[in-house]
């Protein structure tokens, strides 16, 4: 189930057609396991398909067989707290340095950013460009902040990330240099209509006095946009 769309040397199913991946979304959304259903989007509809469009060989055969196995789990950060739908207003810079980038700023509401292994970071690399980074746990100055408590899918270890002079080596950039706005353009289509399977429900809730079935679903996963540091 997992790695569905990612090639078969790389431990994933090598399935092509997204309509097999929309059943596995459905039939997790219709058993209730929403959280599950965000983990598994964020390798076979997110950072998978990142990697295997945009990696070098070097990046694939590092990071795809635990993305594939399960044993390696995987955010993507573009929000930030003045950068929501509109992405050109990202702040969080990345300057080369040598053979590295350092990379300062922060983001918000980051689906597995609590536990992610992997990180793709969009930061800024020039006054009109931005630029994919893959920032690794451990990696000195990258910390997160507490869950964010969210209305449902507390699974998901919503926070927000900070990277405080980071030093993510050349060979962790993702994509090609200042095209990161087009790379998520290219790919957020995918993101979006993955989105619309989460809130399938089974048995639609009717109310009083509805002629209609289908009127009425309840969405099974609310996005709380008020979220705050859930209390511990
Ligand atoms: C549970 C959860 C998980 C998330 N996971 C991730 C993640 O993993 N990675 C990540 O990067 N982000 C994540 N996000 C962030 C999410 O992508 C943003 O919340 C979203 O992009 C909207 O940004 P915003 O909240 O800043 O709202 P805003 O951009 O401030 O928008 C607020 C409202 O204004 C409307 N609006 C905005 N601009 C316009 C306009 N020009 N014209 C008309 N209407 C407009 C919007 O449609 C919206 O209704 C997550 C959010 C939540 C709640």
């Amino acid at each position: 189930m997992l790695g569905l769309r990612i090639p078969t040397e790389y431990g994933g199913a090598g399935l092509d057609d997204y309509r097999f991946r929309f059943i596995v979304l459905e039939e997790l959304a219709r058993a209730g396991a929403a959280s599950v259903n965000a983990g598994i989007s964020l390798v076979d509809d997110l950072v998978g398909p990142y990697l295997v469009d945009l990696g070098t060989d070097e990046q694939k055969r590092r990071w795809l067989p635990g993305l594939c196995a399960g044993t390696t789990t995987a955010a993507i950060a573009m929000t930030e707290p003045g950068a929501g739908s509109d992405l050109r207003g990202i702040r969080t810079r990345a300057v080369r340095d040598g053979d590295e980038w350092v990379l300062n700023g922060s983001k918000t509401f980051i689906t597995n950013g609590g536990h992610a292994d992997l990180v793709v970071v969009v930061a800024r690399t020039g006054e009109r460009q931005l630029s994919l980074f893959v920032v690794e746990d451990g990696m000195p100055g990258f910390s997160r902040g507490e869950p964010l408590e969210t209305m449902g899918r507390r699974a998901e270890a919503v926070t927000e990330l900070f990277f405080d002079h980071v030093r993510v080596p050349a060979a962790n950039l993702l994509g090609t240099e200042g095209k990161g706005m087009r790379h998520l353009m290219e790919r957020l289509p995918t993101e979006r209509m993955r989105s619309s399977a989460g809130p399938f429900w089974p048995e639609p809730v009717t109310a009083p006095h509805s002629g209609s079935d289908t009127a009425h679903r309840v969405p099974s996963t609310t996005r709380d946009t008020t979220a705050r540091p859930r209390p511990s």
